[in-house]
């Protein structure tokens, strides 16, 4: 079985391999295949973006190429992900990645953050949430979410990491995100409970169609 982790950012990349890298699969990345445009993400939920991109990148890659090289089934893993203030009402939510200005820098988004937050109390609880799509020949087989609950920290703090990490405190271990090693952040943090989810289904069903679930962290 071959499986098309269909990201292109590469923070996410890394994390995602580090999930999956000890199943008996062949994980292709969309470099693997020739390039095709992004999908525009007008869902209004983490779950129905990584539904859309999974389905999307399925029809315009994975299924393509599968014709042509006959190879093993191809399937395809997609997620959607962010971070949820909860005094902001969610956002960034769904924008996170654009929050502020597409190409605003980090530092200049948690600047932003807090700003909006100063009249809040504190603490400014928050979640970062991962929503993963699995879909073959155009039908999701399954879905999966993770999330992990901490709080927006007065001011960025350690180097690891990506995104919002400096900003994400994780009371149980009394650091940012950005301050533990991956390996700890892969334990507790959104993408490690959803993709670990995602990782027993496939253990337990290989290549079988017969995936058809939702899981909740
Ligand atoms: P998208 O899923 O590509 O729409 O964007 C997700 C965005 O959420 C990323 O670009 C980051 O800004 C943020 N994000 C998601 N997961 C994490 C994480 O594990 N750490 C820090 N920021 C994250």
């Amino acid at each position: 079985m071959r499986l098309l982790v269909a990201t292109g950012n590469p923070d996410k990349l890394r994390e995602i391999r580090s999930l999956l890298g000890h199943l008996a699969v062949e994980l292709l990345t969309l470099r693997d295949f020739q390039p095709v445009p992004e999908p525009e993400e007008t869902g209004a939920t983490f779950q129905d973006n990584a539904r859309l991109k999974a389905l999307y990148y399925d029809g315009a890659v994975a299924q393509p190429a599968a014709a042509v090289q006959c190879g093993p089934v191809v399937y395809t893993v997609a997620e959607d992900s962010g971070l949820a203030v909860d005094a902001l009402g969610g956002d960034p939510g769904i924008h996170s990645a654009r929050f502020l200005r597409p190409d605003a820098t980090y530092p200049e988004r948690f600047a932003e953050l807090h700003r909006r937050l100063s009249s809040a109390p504190r603490p400014w609880s928050a979640r970062f949430v991962c929503a993963v799509a699995l879909v073959h020949a155009g039908r999701v087989l399954d879905e999966t979410i993770g999330t992990i609950e901490g709080e927006i920290a007065p001011e960025p703090r350690g180097s690891r990491g990506f995104g919002y990490d400096p900003i994400f405190y994780y009371p149980p271990y009394g650091r940012t995100l950005a301050e533990v090693p991956e390996v700890d952040k892969m334990r507790v943090a959104h993408r490690g409970h959803a993709f670990r989810q995602l990782a027993r289904q496939l253990e337990g069903s290989a290549t079988n169609s017969e995936l058809r679930t939702e899981h909740r962290t």
